[in-house]
């Protein structure tokens, strides 16, 4: 008889600390828990050895959306401009680190408004919303052209999928194309800062823009089974995603 041994390498999640956060998506006060993604050494699918830490995030346990750590610290700062700003010994080392005035000038002059706390909270994206705007992009240069229609068809799925809006799409277009990654290498990348909900969503999305054109041929199904292969998704929700979008 010939054994089959099945071995591989999977990512886990566990829960390193929960707190309240504030959420740039349900625009409030929400719990998150902080994850840990820990890549495993797999034997017959039983995750048996840590190998290495793949990458950390915040999720929200309302929307499941999920961000970069830096969300709490965004939290904090918020906190603290409702408090009243500092204490009077706080207030006097503040005072000697302060440039010349001079210098203060001329730092105001250059520094533009939206560098301030209050806008930088907005600018937040969940990890969903960047891999759903870079995959989409990445599909869209594909053919190496850009077309009027694949750009309507893209703020379309993008606001359907993430609840959000794309200010500047072509300066994304050129960031892409600084990039110049393929989309298995970026989603294989993006893996470590999503949750399940947010993985489905890519597969979502990439699916209702291969649909735009009308018609789906199997290269393009086979396109996005292979997404949802590189972002750790069994294959089985996969093909019902599809489904679920091709009716
Ligand atoms: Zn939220």
């Amino acid at each position: 008889m010939l054994a089959l041994i099945i071995f591989g390498t999977r990512g886990v999640r566990s829960t390193i600390k929960e707190g309240q956060f504030f959420c740039p998506q349900c625009v409030s006060d929400q719990s998150y828990k902080h994850k840990k993604v820990t890549q495993f050494f797999t034997l017959y699918f039983i995750p048996l050895i840590p190998l290495s830490n793949k990458g950390t995030y915040v999720e929200c346990q309302s929307c499941k959306n999920t961000y970069i750590e830096r969300v709490l610290d965004m939290a904090r700062v918020v906190q603290v401009e409702e408090k009243q700003r500092a204490t009077p010994v706080e207030q006097i080392q503040n005072r000697l680190n302060e440039p010349a005035a001079p210098a203060i000038a001329a730092a105001a002059a250059t520094t533009p408004q939206s560098s301030s706390t209050g806008s930088s909270k907005a600018e937040i994206l969940s990890e969903k919303q960047k891999a759903v705007k870079k995959l989409l992009i990445m599909m869209i240069l594909a053919d190496g052209k850009v077309e009027d229609s694949e750009i309507h068809m893209f703020h379309k799925v993008y606001r359907e999928v993430t609840n959000g809006i794309v200010a500047d799409i072509y300066r994304e277009i050129d960031q892409v194309k600084i990039e110049n990654k393929l989309p298995h290498q970026y989603l294989k990348e993006a893996k470590s800062f999503l949750n399940d909900e947010g993985k489905r969503d890519i597969i979502k999305a990439s699916m209702m823009i291969a649909a735009a054109d009308g018609d789906i041929d199997p290269s393009e199904i086979r396109m996005v089974e292979s997404f949802g292969k590189s972002l750790e998704l069994r294959p089985a929700e996969v093909k019902e995603l599809i489904a679920e979008i091709t009716g």
